[in-house]
């Protein structure tokens, strides 16, 4: 019989229930000694593991598990070996993951509940209760939760850049400078993935590149690139955090799997077309964070390795320098799309 122990794990009801159910002894997997032991195979962990059945698929291009189930799930110990951790792995989830699939690497299917009740407000916000009060008490406390659990500073003096297409008129090659880069006026601020018609933001990325690809040129497009400088901390929101460590096992997961759904939706381009009805969901988050006193929110980009940031006001921000960039190449790949993948995170 393989037994596990006390030390193989960092989820507290684990420990707990080990240490009153298990005997002294010497681990199969961490191989501590003298230690709290049990049955790697007790019904007490198929009854709290089970939510996650049936949720990895093998994905050439994804995460391992036992990195999944110490970073991002707090199951884990942290001391234990990469082998060990898959080996324990193996035991606890020997129902529904077959050995020689943890040898490679995986994407989670997001926990469905959750996602179904997003995707119901979303489109509850856009074509029936614009204004959010439509929204289920669950769901905005989630919510409220994700964006309070996430606090994070940009602190003074740190650097970014902010794009915007195009140059000076009849400049002969002078970039936007100043206020002709920074947020627009209310009354000209059009929609944006976060903000709503007349409420200007500004958005911001960690680079250059990241600034230039977020703006979508075309080859020979000139783009003016700003660089700005905070000036003072600025309490934000990161949507590319998603631990959420201390929390039961099944709501970890709902966390994570909610906050990697928004996050792919911040990060998204929007088709021209809908673009008004299908930024008004990520808008309610923005909304969601400025009401909970929060200056901004970081999340990733879809287009370029950087960061986001979408800052609900530019009074702590001083541009600093423009310079005027053109599109040399752009490097488009393509590939058929596959249905089969949809909420699968990789
Ligand atoms: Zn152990």
């Amino acid at each position: 019989m393989k037994v596990c122990c006390e030390k193989c794990f960092n989820y507290e009801p684990f420990i707990t229930y080990i240490k009153k159910e298990g005997i002294m002894g010497n681990c199969s997997f961490c191989k501590s000694e003298k230690v709290f032991t049990i049955d790697v195979q007790d019904g007490f962990f198929d009854s709290k593991l089970f939510i996650f059945a049936h949720k990895f698929l093998p994905h050439d291009a994804g995460f391992e598990l036992e990195r999944f189930f110490t970073k991002q799930i707090d199951l884990l110990s942290n001391s234990l070996s990469p082998i060990s951790a898959k080996e324990l792995l193996f035991y606890l989830f020997r129902k529904s993951i077959g050995k020689d699939l943890l040898e490679g690497t995986f994407s989670v299917r997001f926990e469905d509940s959750i996602i179904r009740t997003w995707d119901n407000f979303k489109e509850d916000i856009k074509h029936g209760n614009r204004f959010g009060f439509g929204i289920v008490s669950e769901l905005k406390e989630l919510l409220t939760e994700i964006i309070k659990k996430n606090e994070m500073y940009l602190e003074a003096d740190k650097l970014l850049y902010r794009a915007r297409l195009g140059k000076l008129e009849n400049s002969h090659g002078l970039p936007y400078e100043d206020d002709q880069i920074m947020s627009p006026p209310k009354y000209l601020a059009s929609e944006g993935r976060i903000n709503p018609k007349g409420i200007p933001y500004l958005y911001l990325t960690t680079n250059e590149k990241t600034a230039i690809a977020e703006v979508r040129p075309y080859k020979g497009k000139e783009i003016s690139v700003a660089t700005v400088k905070i000036k003072k901390d600025i309490r934000i929101s990161s949507f590319n955090n998603t631990t959420f460590h201390g929390e039961t096992l099944f709501k970890q997961f709902q966390l994570y799997s909610l906050t990697n759904t928004i996050n792919m939706e911040l990060s998204k381009p929007a088709d021209e077309d809908t673009k008004y009805f299908n930024y008004i969901p990520t808008q309610y988050i923005g909304e969601l964070a400025k009401y909970l006193d929060f200056e901004g929110i970081e999340y990733r980009s879809a287009l370029e390795e950087g960061k986001n940031y979408c800052l609900f006001n530019q009074d702590k921000v001083s541009w600093t320098n423009s310079i005027l960039y053109r599109v040399k190449q752009l490097n488009i790949i393509s590939e058929p799309i596959d249905m089969s993948g949809t909420n699968w995170r990789r």
